[in-house]
């Protein structure tokens, strides 16, 4: 395991520098990319220990997800348990539609040390059934730092000077800096980064909450595993949608039974609702902007959900609420940047500091691994910069778009199911088989 600011050397330095913001999935595939490349890094994650908390969150692997990993992981272990079809249940609980459709699931936990294992050979119960990564004499230097928050970035000409607050072990804390050929901003959707670039860009509320958790699958009735093993299950109601899927389990594991069933459920809470400021504030009372971090939500707030979950939910849903042990809340926020390179090309934006999607396109997580993807290939000579552009803004900027809309369509319109499964059918084409609108290239010329 490395340690705080260790490194990893191969005694080759001749590719540039690289300074990553952000140690969640977005940096850790630059991070993992970059060095199989031959780049060196210096990874900058401001949470204070060395690894990030597991968010306890499913995830659908979406196409570049998983292309990335074929490309990079070095582990051998599998990513993803699939899903073999799509169903829709009513409030009853009855399935009304269902159709033969392969997904693959995953969890944000399995990903990330996974990538951990791959940028900086971090061990653990996760690579049960694979193995800790090769060093390659190709792979660049890396060097995870954490406790680093960055604050501020310069331009130098020649290079980016970067600034970052370092947490000492005694809680106190030392002002920094370190020098980029290239700067990657992976810092997510609050990004400090695009703050400094682009401060008019603001994150703003969408009118809707997504309330997540998960359930041992052994602890599923009957009833619940009928409709929800191997399973994409939805519903749809007035300012509410439910879907639940099975994905891996503790470290990882794809297991039947010890597996995990998984629940994001959307629900309407209008910006300054009692509703909504009761939903936001923690068990000690603090009014959180954006997220409810598991284990925070105040007792009646979490007995006002589950209240709803048995008034509108299919019974089977409503029993995920009552079971989990571990809830969190997210409010549902919009932002996109206009464009993605800043300061003659020495910064470069990926992931949700580019585009904050909508979790409804089922795609943050692929977009974080294209555009490390494009960006490789263009460092690398196999596209060139226009390309490069062309490709990461034209996704970034159609499926924010697509994410606004269907995202609306579900919470604020009543529309016949048919409706909402030809949105969840149009979010799940692939990126190769998408066709963009012109208007995704308005301007990019001039980036
Ligand atoms: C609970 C949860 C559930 C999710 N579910 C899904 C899903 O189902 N499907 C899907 O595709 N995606 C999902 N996502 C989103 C997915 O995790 C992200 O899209 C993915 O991690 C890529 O985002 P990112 O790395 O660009 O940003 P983030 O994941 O937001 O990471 C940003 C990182 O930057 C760090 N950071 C921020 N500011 C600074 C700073 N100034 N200095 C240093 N570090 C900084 C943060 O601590 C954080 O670690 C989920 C995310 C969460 C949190």
């Amino acid at each position: 395991m490395a340690t705080n600011g260790g490194s990893q050397t191969n005694g080759t330095s001749r590719k540039p520098n690289v300074v990553i913001v952000g140690g969640s999935l977005g940096g850790l595939f630059a991070g993992v990319a970059l060095k199989t490349h031959g780049y060196n890094t210096t990874l900058l994650e401001r949470t204070p220990e060395n690894l990030l908390h597991n968010q306890g969150a499913g995830i659908v692997a979406g196409g570049d997800t998983l292309e990335f990993f074929k490309r990079y992981d070095r582990t051998g272990k599998p990513v993803a348990v699939p899903s073999y079809k799509r169903i829709y249940l009513d409030q009853k609980g009855d399935i009304i539609h269902e159709e033969v459709n392969r997904q693959n699931m995953t969890s944000w936990d399995l990903c990330y040390y996974l990538l951990r294992a791959n940028y900086d050979r971090v061990d653990s119960p996760y690579l049960e059934g694979g193995k800790l990564p090769e060093i390659r004499p190709t792979d660049g230097m890396i060097n995870y730092v954490y406790g680093a928050t960055v604050t501020g970035i310069e331009d130098k000409g020649d290079y980016v000077a970067v600034s970052y607050k370092r947490k000492r072990e005694d809680g106190t804390e030392e002002l920094c800096a370190v020098n980029a050929d290239l700067l990657v901003a992976a810092d997510g959707p609050s990004s400090t980064i695009r703050g400094i670039l682009e401060p008019q860009v603001k994150r703003t509320y969408a009118g809707y909450c997504v309330i997540r958790g998960t359930v041992p699958e052994l602890e599923g009735s009957e009833a619940a595993l009928e409709v929800f093993r191997e399973r994409f299950c939805f519903f749809h109601a007035p300012g509410i949608q439910n879907l639940t899927y099975t994905i891996a389990g503790e470290h990882g594991t794809t297991e039947r039974n010890r597996r995990l069933l998984n629940f994001v459920w959307y629900a309407n809470f209008p910006e300054g609702s009692p509703e909504l400021e009761k939903l936001m504030t923690d068990k000690n009372g603090r009014r959180r902007h954006i997220t409810i971090p598991p284990g925070m939500i105040a007792p009646e707030a979490w007995d006002m959900v589950k209240q709803m979950g048995k008034e509108k939910l299919p019974p089977q849903m409503a029993e995920m609420a009552e079971k989990t042990k571990n809830p969190f809340v997210q409010c549902i926020t919009d932002a996109i940047t206009p464009k993605n390179l800043f300061m003659g090309d020495k910064v470069v934006l990926v992931g949700d500091s580019l585009a904050n999607f909508r979790p409804h396109t089922v795609a943050s997580t692929s977009q974080a691994a294209f555009d490390v993807m494009c960006l490789v290939d263009w460092l690398d000579g196999k596209i060139d910069r226009k390309e490069f552009i062309k490709q990461s803004m034209q996704f970034a900027r159609a499926i924010q778009d697509m994410g606004v809309k269907i995202g609306d369509r579900s919470q604020f319109e009543k529309l016949p199911i048919d409706e909402y499964i030809k949105d969840r059918n149009f979010a799940s084409i692939k990126r190769e088989d998408r066709e963009y609108p012109a208007w995704t290239l308005d301007g990019l010329d001039e980036i």
